[in-house]
Protein backbone atom coordinates (compact mmCIF):
# COMPACT_ATOMS: atom_id res chain seq x y z
CA UNK A 1 0.00 0.00 0.00
CA UNK A 2 1.08 3.59 -1.12
CA UNK A 3 1.59 6.03 1.77
CA UNK A 4 0.19 8.93 -0.54
CA UNK A 5 -2.35 8.80 -3.76
CA UNK A 6 -2.25 12.42 -4.50
CA UNK A 7 -5.31 12.66 -7.32
CA UNK A 8 -4.20 16.42 -9.38
CA UNK A 9 -0.59 16.95 -11.03
CA UNK A 10 -1.13 20.09 -11.50
CA UNK A 11 0.88 23.18 -8.99
CA UNK A 12 -0.24 21.67 -5.65
CA UNK A 13 0.14 17.76 -6.66
CA UNK A 14 3.54 18.35 -7.60
CA UNK A 15 4.38 20.22 -5.07
CA UNK A 16 2.82 18.10 -2.67
CA UNK A 17 4.13 15.07 -3.78
CA UNK A 18 8.00 16.91 -3.98
CA UNK A 19 7.73 17.32 -0.21
CA UNK A 20 6.33 13.95 -0.01
CA UNK A 21 8.94 12.00 -1.40
CA UNK A 22 11.60 14.57 0.80
CA UNK A 23 10.19 13.21 3.59
CA UNK A 24 10.50 9.37 3.07
CA UNK A 25 7.06 8.41 2.29
CA UNK A 26 5.86 6.76 -0.94
CA UNK A 27 3.47 8.60 -3.29
CA UNK A 28 1.87 7.98 -6.16
CA UNK A 29 0.08 11.09 -8.67
CA UNK A 30 -3.20 10.86 -10.73
CA UNK A 31 -3.22 13.33 -13.22
CA UNK A 32 -5.62 13.31 -16.52
CA UNK A 33 -3.85 15.13 -18.47
CA UNK A 34 -2.42 18.90 -19.17
CA UNK A 35 -5.54 20.12 -20.91
CA UNK A 36 -7.37 20.06 -18.12
CA UNK A 37 -4.63 21.97 -15.61
CA UNK A 38 -4.77 25.37 -15.31
CA UNK A 39 -1.46 26.72 -15.27
CA UNK A 40 -1.09 25.51 -18.94
CA UNK A 41 -3.96 27.60 -20.26
CA UNK A 42 -2.23 31.11 -19.01
CA UNK A 43 0.00 32.51 -21.32
CA UNK A 44 2.07 34.42 -19.49
CA UNK A 45 2.60 33.86 -16.21
CA UNK A 46 4.67 37.04 -14.81
CA UNK A 47 4.06 36.59 -10.77
CA UNK A 48 5.81 33.36 -9.94
CA UNK A 49 8.81 33.71 -8.37
CA UNK A 50 12.16 32.94 -10.27
CA UNK A 51 10.56 33.68 -13.77
CA UNK A 52 9.95 36.62 -14.65
CA UNK A 53 7.99 35.59 -17.09
CA UNK A 54 7.10 32.22 -18.86
CA UNK A 55 4.44 30.51 -20.38
CA UNK A 56 2.32 28.39 -18.25
CA UNK A 57 2.60 25.34 -20.19
CA UNK A 58 6.52 25.16 -19.53
CA UNK A 59 6.18 25.93 -15.69
CA UNK A 60 3.82 23.25 -15.90
CA UNK A 61 6.83 21.35 -17.43
CA UNK A 62 9.58 22.50 -14.95
CA UNK A 63 6.92 21.39 -12.17
CA UNK A 64 6.62 17.85 -13.63
CA UNK A 65 10.85 17.56 -14.22
CA UNK A 66 11.46 18.74 -10.78
CA UNK A 67 9.00 15.80 -9.82
CA UNK A 68 10.75 12.78 -12.10
CA UNK A 69 13.81 14.35 -10.96
CA UNK A 70 12.66 13.23 -7.04
CA UNK A 71 10.80 9.68 -8.54
CA UNK A 72 7.72 10.98 -8.35
CA UNK A 73 5.70 8.19 -9.93
CA UNK A 74 2.87 9.76 -12.47
CA UNK A 75 0.04 7.99 -13.57
CA UNK A 76 -1.77 9.43 -16.61
CA UNK A 77 -4.82 8.30 -15.85
CA UNK A 78 -8.40 10.10 -14.74
CA UNK A 79 -9.68 8.86 -11.05
CA UNK A 80 -13.01 8.22 -11.31
CA UNK A 81 -13.92 7.17 -7.74
CA UNK A 82 -12.90 6.86 -4.54
CA UNK A 83 -14.06 5.04 -1.29
CA UNK A 84 -13.01 5.63 2.26
CA UNK A 85 -12.49 2.58 4.99
CA UNK A 86 -10.69 1.70 7.74
CA UNK A 87 -6.97 1.45 6.69
CA UNK A 88 -6.94 3.95 4.55
CA UNK A 89 -8.90 4.83 0.75
CA UNK A 90 -8.94 2.82 -2.40
CA UNK A 91 -8.53 4.78 -5.41
CA UNK A 92 -10.22 3.73 -8.43
CA UNK A 93 -9.42 4.75 -12.26
CA UNK A 94 -11.83 3.06 -15.14
CA UNK A 95 -10.15 -0.47 -14.91
CA UNK A 96 -7.54 -0.94 -11.80
CA UNK A 97 -8.27 -0.05 -7.86
CA UNK A 98 -5.17 1.40 -6.00
CA UNK A 99 -4.72 1.67 -2.32
CA UNK A 100 -3.00 4.12 0.20
CA UNK A 101 -3.11 5.40 4.07
CA UNK A 102 -3.73 8.87 3.16
CA UNK A 103 -5.63 10.57 0.15
CA UNK A 104 -4.74 13.87 -1.16
CA UNK A 105 -7.50 16.20 -3.46
CA UNK A 106 -5.47 18.29 -6.05
CA UNK A 107 -7.75 18.59 -8.85
CA UNK A 108 -8.14 22.09 -9.34
CA UNK A 109 -11.38 23.81 -10.42
CA UNK A 110 -12.45 25.20 -13.90
CA UNK A 111 -14.34 29.07 -14.10
CA UNK A 112 -17.56 28.88 -15.43
CA UNK A 113 -17.81 30.71 -19.09
CA UNK A 114 -19.98 33.31 -20.10
CA UNK A 115 -20.99 30.90 -23.28
CA UNK A 116 -20.74 33.75 -25.91
CA UNK A 117 -19.75 34.56 -29.11
CA UNK A 118 -16.33 35.23 -29.59
CA UNK A 119 -15.38 34.15 -26.13
CA UNK A 120 -13.18 30.96 -26.86
CA UNK A 121 -12.22 32.54 -29.49
CA UNK A 122 -10.18 35.76 -27.80
CA UNK A 123 -9.39 33.96 -24.54
CA UNK A 124 -6.01 34.56 -23.65
CA UNK A 125 -6.66 37.69 -26.35
CA UNK A 126 -7.85 39.98 -23.77
CA UNK A 127 -10.67 37.38 -22.28
CA UNK A 128 -9.69 36.35 -18.80
CA UNK A 129 -11.32 34.84 -15.64
CA UNK A 130 -8.62 36.20 -13.45
CA UNK A 131 -7.31 40.44 -12.74
CA UNK A 132 -4.87 38.70 -10.06
CA UNK A 133 -3.47 36.52 -13.02
CA UNK A 134 -3.83 39.34 -15.86
CA UNK A 135 -4.58 42.32 -15.09
CA UNK A 136 -1.15 44.00 -15.85
CA UNK A 137 -1.76 43.43 -19.09
CA UNK A 138 -4.76 46.00 -19.57
CA UNK A 139 -2.81 48.72 -17.31
CA UNK A 140 -3.85 52.14 -18.12
CA UNK A 141 -6.36 50.23 -20.73
CA UNK A 142 -10.54 50.17 -20.19
CA UNK A 143 -12.03 46.60 -19.34
CA UNK A 144 -15.40 44.60 -18.62
CA UNK A 145 -15.72 42.81 -15.87
CA UNK A 146 -19.11 40.42 -16.14
CA UNK A 147 -20.73 39.48 -12.78
CA UNK A 148 -22.09 40.67 -9.79
CA UNK A 149 -20.75 38.23 -6.61
CA UNK A 150 -17.82 38.79 -4.81
CA UNK A 151 -15.32 37.38 -6.99
CA UNK A 152 -16.83 40.32 -9.73
CA UNK A 153 -16.63 43.33 -7.00
CA UNK A 154 -13.80 42.24 -5.92
CA UNK A 155 -12.14 41.46 -9.72
CA UNK A 156 -13.36 45.12 -10.59
CA UNK A 157 -11.62 46.77 -7.47
CA UNK A 158 -8.55 45.08 -7.92
CA UNK A 159 -8.56 46.52 -11.61
CA UNK A 160 -9.52 49.92 -10.65
CA UNK A 161 -5.87 50.30 -9.96
CA UNK A 162 -4.70 49.34 -12.70
CA UNK A 163 -6.62 50.18 -15.65
CA UNK A 164 -7.97 53.41 -16.99
CA UNK A 165 -11.86 52.36 -16.77
CA UNK A 166 -13.69 49.48 -15.50
CA UNK A 167 -17.31 48.40 -16.73
CA UNK A 168 -18.98 46.49 -14.14
CA UNK A 169 -21.49 44.35 -15.79
CA UNK A 170 -24.57 42.73 -14.12
CA UNK A 171 -27.75 41.38 -15.65
CA UNK A 172 -29.69 42.43 -12.52
CA UNK A 173 -29.70 45.43 -10.60
CA UNK A 174 -28.93 43.97 -7.16
CA UNK A 175 -25.53 41.47 -6.14
CA UNK A 176 -24.87 39.04 -4.48
CA UNK A 177 -21.36 40.20 -3.47
CA UNK A 178 -20.99 41.56 0.42
CA UNK A 179 -22.32 44.85 0.85
CA UNK A 180 -19.11 46.51 1.49
CA UNK A 181 -17.62 45.43 -1.46
CA UNK A 182 -20.11 46.76 -3.31
CA UNK A 183 -20.03 50.36 -1.40
CA UNK A 184 -16.43 50.22 -2.10
CA UNK A 185 -16.79 49.45 -5.83
CA UNK A 186 -19.28 52.40 -6.03
CA UNK A 187 -17.19 54.92 -4.65
CA UNK A 188 -14.07 54.31 -6.87
CA UNK A 189 -14.54 57.13 -9.96
CA UNK A 190 -13.02 54.82 -12.74
CA UNK A 191 -15.73 51.43 -11.90
CA UNK A 192 -18.88 51.99 -14.10
CA UNK A 193 -21.83 50.36 -13.04
CA UNK A 194 -23.70 48.64 -16.12
CA UNK A 195 -26.58 46.99 -14.63
CA UNK A 196 -29.90 45.11 -15.87
CA UNK A 197 -27.05 44.25 -19.12
CA UNK A 198 -26.16 40.54 -20.30
CA UNK A 199 -23.39 39.86 -22.58
CA UNK A 200 -24.51 38.55 -25.99
CA UNK A 201 -21.28 38.50 -27.86
CA UNK A 202 -17.54 39.85 -27.57
CA UNK A 203 -16.40 41.91 -30.56
CA UNK A 204 -12.76 41.32 -32.05
CA UNK A 205 -11.67 39.00 -34.59
CA UNK A 206 -7.69 38.71 -33.59
CA UNK A 207 -8.13 40.24 -29.37
CA UNK A 208 -10.86 42.38 -28.06
CA UNK A 209 -12.42 45.49 -29.09
CA UNK A 210 -15.35 45.53 -27.22
CA UNK A 211 -18.53 43.61 -25.80
CA UNK A 212 -22.25 43.97 -26.81
CA UNK A 213 -24.92 44.09 -24.20
CA UNK A 214 -28.24 43.44 -23.75
CA UNK A 215 -30.31 45.56 -21.93
CA UNK A 216 -33.46 46.39 -20.58
CA UNK A 217 -33.91 50.01 -21.08
CA UNK A 218 -31.78 50.42 -24.54
CA UNK A 219 -31.90 47.45 -26.22
CA UNK A 220 -28.48 46.17 -27.55
CA UNK A 221 -25.34 48.44 -26.44
CA UNK A 222 -21.53 48.20 -27.42
CA UNK A 223 -19.41 48.83 -24.85
CA UNK A 224 -15.74 49.44 -26.30
CA UNK A 225 -12.74 48.24 -24.21
CA UNK A 226 -9.83 45.97 -24.44
CA UNK A 227 -10.28 43.02 -22.04
CA UNK A 228 -13.16 41.13 -20.62
CA UNK A 229 -12.83 39.38 -17.22
CA UNK A 230 -15.80 36.61 -16.95
CA UNK A 231 -16.11 36.68 -13.26
CA UNK A 232 -19.73 34.43 -13.18
CA UNK A 233 -17.93 31.74 -10.61
CA UNK A 234 -15.97 28.84 -10.41
CA UNK A 235 -16.59 25.11 -9.88
CA UNK A 236 -14.40 22.83 -7.98
CA UNK A 237 -13.52 19.51 -10.23
CA UNK A 238 -14.98 17.09 -7.84
CA UNK A 239 -16.29 14.47 -10.29
CA UNK A 240 -16.38 11.70 -7.62
CA UNK A 241 -18.34 11.51 -4.58
CA UNK A 242 -16.90 11.47 -1.27
CA UNK A 243 -19.55 11.03 1.62
CA UNK A 244 -19.92 13.67 4.25
CA UNK A 245 -16.41 16.05 2.92
CA UNK A 246 -17.18 19.52 3.92
CA UNK A 247 -17.57 21.86 1.18
CA UNK A 248 -18.42 25.42 1.10
CA UNK A 249 -21.30 27.13 -0.88
CA UNK A 250 -19.66 27.24 -3.78
CA UNK A 251 -18.12 23.47 -3.75
CA UNK A 252 -14.70 24.66 -2.27
CA UNK A 253 -13.24 21.88 0.29
CA UNK A 254 -13.47 23.37 3.43
CA UNK A 255 -9.79 22.39 5.38
CA UNK A 256 -7.84 23.59 8.41
CA UNK A 257 -4.21 25.23 8.01
CA UNK A 258 -2.55 22.03 7.22
CA UNK A 259 -5.11 21.33 4.46
CA UNK A 260 -6.89 18.44 6.45
CA UNK A 261 -10.24 18.17 5.28
CA UNK A 262 -13.01 17.52 7.86
CA UNK A 263 -12.51 12.90 7.13
CA UNK A 264 -9.77 11.64 9.13
CA UNK A 265 -6.71 11.33 6.08
CA UNK A 266 -8.20 13.11 3.44
CA UNK A 267 -6.41 16.32 2.25
CA UNK A 268 -7.18 18.77 0.17
CA UNK A 269 -4.71 21.00 -1.79
CA UNK A 270 -4.27 23.78 -4.06
CA UNK A 271 -7.79 25.62 -6.14
CA UNK A 272 -9.65 22.94 -5.11
CA UNK A 273 -10.31 24.21 -1.42
CA UNK A 274 -11.11 27.15 -0.14
CA UNK A 275 -9.09 30.17 0.24
CA UNK A 276 -8.05 33.95 -0.01
CA UNK A 277 -5.94 33.48 -3.27
CA UNK A 278 -6.00 31.33 -6.15
CA UNK A 279 -2.30 31.21 -7.93
CA UNK A 280 0.26 29.20 -8.45
CA UNK A 281 2.27 30.38 -5.35
CA UNK A 282 -0.69 29.49 -3.10
CA UNK A 283 -1.02 25.81 -5.00
CA UNK A 284 2.69 25.28 -4.24
CA UNK A 285 2.68 26.00 -0.67
CA UNK A 286 0.08 24.28 0.17
CA UNK A 287 2.44 21.08 -0.65
CA UNK A 288 4.66 21.91 2.21
CA UNK A 289 1.34 22.87 4.61
CA UNK A 290 -0.44 19.52 3.55
CA UNK A 291 2.94 17.10 4.18
CA UNK A 292 3.88 18.70 7.70
CA UNK A 293 -0.11 17.36 8.89
CA UNK A 294 0.29 14.08 7.48
CA UNK A 295 3.94 14.15 9.23
CA UNK A 296 2.17 15.17 12.66
CA UNK A 297 -0.84 12.79 11.69
CA UNK A 298 1.34 9.96 11.84
CA UNK A 299 3.51 10.36 14.67
CA UNK A 300 0.18 10.63 16.54
CA UNK A 301 -1.26 6.92 15.19
CA UNK A 302 2.10 5.33 15.91
C1 LIG B 1 -6.05 31.37 -17.95
C2 LIG B 1 -5.41 31.31 -16.58
C3 LIG B 1 -4.35 32.13 -16.29
C4 LIG B 1 -3.72 32.07 -15.04
N1 LIG B 1 -2.66 32.88 -14.81
C5 LIG B 1 -2.00 32.80 -13.62
C6 LIG B 1 -0.87 33.63 -13.35
O1 LIG B 1 -0.45 34.43 -14.21
N2 LIG B 1 -0.27 33.48 -12.14
C7 LIG B 1 -0.72 32.62 -11.18
O2 LIG B 1 -0.10 32.54 -10.12
N3 LIG B 1 -1.81 31.86 -11.40
C8 LIG B 1 -2.46 31.93 -12.59
N4 LIG B 1 -3.58 31.16 -12.80
C9 LIG B 1 -4.09 30.34 -11.69
C10 LIG B 1 -3.27 29.03 -11.56
O3 LIG B 1 -3.19 28.41 -12.82
C11 LIG B 1 -3.92 28.13 -10.53
O4 LIG B 1 -4.04 28.82 -9.31
C12 LIG B 1 -3.10 26.84 -10.31
O5 LIG B 1 -2.89 26.16 -11.53
C13 LIG B 1 -3.82 25.91 -9.33
O6 LIG B 1 -3.09 24.71 -9.24
P1 LIG B 1 -3.82 23.33 -8.86
O7 LIG B 1 -2.74 22.31 -8.85
O8 LIG B 1 -4.65 23.51 -7.66
O9 LIG B 1 -4.85 23.05 -10.06
P2 LIG B 1 -4.61 22.79 -11.62
O10 LIG B 1 -3.46 23.55 -12.13
O11 LIG B 1 -5.92 23.02 -12.29
O12 LIG B 1 -4.26 21.23 -11.72
C14 LIG B 1 -5.23 20.25 -11.46
C15 LIG B 1 -4.80 18.94 -12.12
O13 LIG B 1 -5.67 17.90 -11.68
C16 LIG B 1 -5.95 17.04 -12.77
N5 LIG B 1 -7.23 16.34 -12.50
C17 LIG B 1 -8.46 16.90 -12.32
N6 LIG B 1 -9.37 15.92 -12.06
C18 LIG B 1 -8.69 14.75 -12.07
C19 LIG B 1 -9.07 13.38 -11.88
N7 LIG B 1 -10.34 13.01 -11.60
N8 LIG B 1 -8.11 12.41 -11.98
C20 LIG B 1 -6.83 12.73 -12.25
N9 LIG B 1 -6.42 14.01 -12.45
C21 LIG B 1 -7.33 15.00 -12.35
C22 LIG B 1 -6.01 17.96 -13.99
O14 LIG B 1 -5.75 17.23 -15.18
C23 LIG B 1 -4.89 18.96 -13.65
O15 LIG B 1 -3.66 18.55 -14.22
C24 LIG B 1 -4.20 31.20 -14.03
C25 LIG B 1 -5.30 30.36 -14.33
C26 LIG B 1 -5.90 30.41 -15.57
C27 LIG B 1 -7.07 29.50 -15.88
Amino acid sequence: MTDIIIIGGGPAGLSTAIYAKRAGLSVMVFDKGAADCQLTKATEVENYLGFPSISGLELQEKFSQHAKAHNVQIVKKAVVSVEKNDWGFKVCTKKEVFESKYLVLAMGRSHKHLGIEGEDRLSGAGVSYCATCDGFFFKNKTVCVIGGGDSALTQAIYLSGLCEKVFLVHRRDTFRASNYLVERAKSINNIEFVLNASPTKIIGDTHVLGIELATQREGNIVLTCDGVFGAIGETPNIKFEIDGLNKNESGHIITDKYCRTNINGLYAVGDIREREVYQVITAVADGALAIEGILADQSINL
